[in-house]
C-alpha cells in the first residue's frame, strides 16, 4: 500500500472509538475512492483495526487488485453469495458503523433484517471520511492545481465566443470540449452559462438564449483531473457596461478580494463569509447576495463544509475552498466572481488565475 493510503487508513482507524465500533462499512463512492484508490462504480469497504477489505463484484476484480493494493479484495464466487455476511460472520463483528448521510432507510432495514441472526448492531456515523477529506495532501493539491490551470486556460479560450448572437449552450459545449482536450477527465459539473435576465438567477440553467448587447454573462465551470475538481466563475459584459453594471461588478470584486485576504488558519468559516457580506451590504446590495460565500472543494465540487453565515469550521492548512460572492437583480442581471483558494501555513494561496478586471466585448 502506498504511503498516502496507509496514512488515510491510520487516520480513519483513529476514529473507530468515536462512536465505538469494531469496523466501519464505507459505501459512498468518493469515500471508497479516497480511502482505497478504487475507482469502480460498485464497491464498499469494511475497515477494522487490523483488517481492510474491499467488497466488489467480478467485473472489478482486476481493477480492484491493481488500484486498492493495500486491501483484501473480496468478490462473490456466484451471484447469490452474500460476501458482507461472510465478513461479518467470520470476523465476529457485532458493532459496525455505517455512513448515515448516504445509506437509505431501506438499505439499513435490509441489513438489520438480513444480519439480525448474527447479532450485528448498526451504528450511525456522520461525515467521518468527509472530515478526513477536508485537509488535502500534496498529491491532492497538485491535482486541484492542474484542474485550476485548465479552467484558467479555458477562460482565455472562451473569450473568442463572447459576442452578440452567441448561444449559451454553444459556449458551454465549447468549454467542455476545450477542457477535455487540455487533459480534464470531464467537466467537474454541469457548466453554467447565464446571460442577460438568466444571469439574475444564481443557479441558472444554460439555455438556447443568444447573447445581446448590454448582457452580463456568467460563466461558471470547472475541470476534473485525477478525480479532483476546480470551480471558477467569471462574469463579462457583452458590449459596453452601464454605470449600474460597473457598480455591481466592482462591489462583488471588492467583496471577493477582501474575503480572500481574511483567509488564514484559525479563522472561522462564518467570519470569512461576513467580510464579503459586509462589503456588499455597505454598497446597498445586501438583499441581492442570496447564497453562501463558498464551499470546500476536492473529490467533489461541494465537499460538505464552507463559508456560510453559520459555518463553524475552523480553517486549517491544506483545506481548499471557493470564494464566490454575487449580486443578482431581477431585470438587470447578475454578477458572480469565484476563485479556488488553498489555506496555507501563512494565510492562503489563490489557485485560479483568470483575470478579474471587468471585460467588455464589443461586436466584431
Ligand atoms: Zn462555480
Ligand atoms: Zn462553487
Amino acid at each position: 500500500m502506498s504511503l498516502r493510503f496507509a496514512q488515510r487508513l491510520a487516520r480513519l482507524r483513529a476514529r473507530l472509538d468515536d462512536p465505538a465500533v469494531e469496523a466501519l462499512l464505507i459505501t459512498t463512492r468518493l469515500n471508497v475512492r479516497y480511502l482505497s484508490g478504487f475507482t469502480g462504480s460498485a464497491g464498499s469497504l469494511l475497515i477494522g483495526r487490523d483488517f481492510a477489505v474491499l467488497l466488489t463484484d467480478r467485473r472489478y476484480t482486476l481493477r480492484a487488485q491493481r488500484e486498492a493494493s493495500g486491501f483484501e479484495v473480496v468478490v462473490p464466487d456466484n451471484p447469490d453469495d452474500d460476501i458482507l455476511k461472510t465478513q461479518l460472520e467470520t470476523r465476529h463483528l457485532r458493532r459496525v458503523g455505517f455512513e448515515a448521510n448516504h445509506v437509505t432507510v431501506k438499505t439499513l432495514e435490509s441489513w438489520q433484517e438480513k444480519y439480525q441472526e448474527l447479532g450485528v448492531e448498526w451504528v450511525a456515523t456522520d461525515g467521518v471520511v468527509e472530515e478526513l477529506r477536508q485537509v488535502k495532501d500534496g498529491e491532492e493539491i497538485a491535482a486541484i492545481r492542474e484542474a485550476c490551470g485548465i479552467a484558467d486556460a479555458a477562460f482565455r479560450h472562451i473569450q473568442l465566443f463572447m459576442q452578440p448572437e452567441t448561444v449559451e449552450l454553444d459556449v458551454a459545449m465549447e468549454l467542455d470540449f476545450y477542457m477535455r482536450r487540455q487533459g480534464a477527465r470531464r467537466a467537474a459539473f454541469d457548466i453554467i452559462v447565464a446571460s442577460g435576465e438568466n444571469s439574475a438567477m444564481p443557479h441558472a440553467e444554460t439555455s438556447e438564449r443568444r447573447f445581446r448587447p448590454g448582457d452580463f454573462v456568467i460563466l461558471d465551470y470547472g475541470a476534473e483531473v485525477d478525480g479532483y475538481c476546480s470551480d471558477i466563475t467569471r462574469t463579462v459584459v457583452i458590449g459596453k457596461a452601464s454605470e449600474e453594471q460597473r457598480r455591481m461588478y466592482h462591489t462583488v470584486l471588492e467583496a471577493q478580494l477582501r474575503a480572500i485576504e481574511a483567509i488564514k488558519p484559525g479563522v472561522k468559516g462564518c467570519d470569512v463569509d461576513s467580510v464579503a457580506r459586509q462589503v456588499i451590504s455597505d454598497a446597498g446590495y445586501g438583499d441581492h447576495f442570496t447564497h453562501s460565500l463558498g464551499h470546500s472543494l476536492g473529490l467533489s465540487v461541494h465537499d460538505g463544509i464552507g463559508f456560510a453565515q453559520k459555518s463553524e469550521v475552523v480553517l486549517e492548512p491544506g483545506m481548499v475552498f471557493t470564494v464566490e460572492p454575487g449580486i443578482y437583480i431581477e431585470g438587470v442581471g447578475g454578477v458572480r466572481i469565484e476563485d479556488d483558494i488553498l489555506v496555507t501555513e501563512e494565510g492562503c494561496e489563490v489557485l485560479t488565475h483568470a483575470p478579474k478586471e471587468l471585460m467588455e466585448f464589443e461586436a466584431r
